[in-house]
């Protein structure tokens, strides 16, 4: 096929997805691009809703937690160091994770189309120096979307809790199984169960959510980004109001 064959393709291919779009009213003025972080306590959803909201922007998924775990795998210097903190419920340090996604937001192609940072930031210097960093390029953030749950509900999603490693996809034992036991439904590759998703890990993540991220929650209100929807419900409908609250924008 030659380019202009492709291109005329692309745009065919556009129009028809706009006028599905317009035809089935799904998604109601949804932004063409996205720079938005998603805010939330361990297994509220963030990963999932992530794959949704890279699919529908085309934009980058980045995860500071994969990212890590990819560290650890790797038994490199950090890895090794981070794995302690990790298992022990605390932060990595401020210094490491805002390197670790500049890296990524000046390196990373698909970051020009848009991006969900998921995990990040984690600390009010994070979200000054994220600020900072993307001031700089005069695309600031667009939304702060938080994810709103009671910790009791947390447990039960996160003791059953099963990852693909190296894609991030998460499925649940009993809420979401895979079609095959242990293994993941589009590779065929093993899941794994990790190793701070268990009862006593997850109190102290939820501690650490509680008294270092959720003040961010404050900062993005200040600065009129801050969109909250209640994590609580089946994943569909999260999903559909996440685009609801993308479409006001
Ligand atoms: P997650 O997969 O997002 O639950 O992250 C797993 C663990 O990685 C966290 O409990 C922290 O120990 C560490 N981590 C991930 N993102 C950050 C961050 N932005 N700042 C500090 N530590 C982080």
């Amino acid at each position: 096929m030659s380019v202009e064959e492709l291109k005329q393709t692309v745009s065919k291919l556009q129009e028809r997805i706009a006028h599905l779009e317009k035809k089935t009213g799904i998604i109601p003025n949804v932004p063409k691009s996205i720079r938005a972080i998603l805010i939330g306590p361990p297994g509220c959803g963030k990963g999932t809703q992530s794959e949704n909201l890279k699919k529908q922007f085309c934009a980058c998924h980045l995860s500071t937690g994969d990212m890590l775990r990819a560290q650890v795998a790797a038994k490199t210097e950090l890895g090794i160091a981070a794995k302690k903190i990790m298992d022990q419920g605390g932060l990595v340090s401020d210094e490491i994770m805002v390197n670790m996604i500049k890296n990524e937001l000046n390196n990373n192609k698909d970051c020009s189309k848009g991006f969900i940072l998921d995990g990040f930031p984690r600390t009010i210097p994070q979200a000054e120096k994220l600020d900072d960093m993307l001031g700089e390029n005069k695309k600031p953030l667009q939304s702060a979307i938080e994810f709103k749950i009671d910790d009791e509900l947390l447990v039960a999603r996160i003791t059953g809790r099963l990852i693909h490693p190296s894609s991030g996809r998460s499925y649940h034992k009993i809420f979401s199984p895979p079609k095959k036991e242990m293994t993941d439904d589009i590779t065929g590759e093993p899941l794994i169960q990790r190793s701070d998703d268990n009862e006593a890990s997850l109190k102290k993540r939820l501690g650490t959510y509680h008294s270092m991220t959720e003040p961010i929650v404050g900062y993005y209100k200040k600065t009129g980004i801050w969109k909250g929807i209640d994590a609580s419900q089946k994943p569909p409908k999260v999903w559909s109001d996440i685009l609801k609250c993308l479409g006001q924008n």
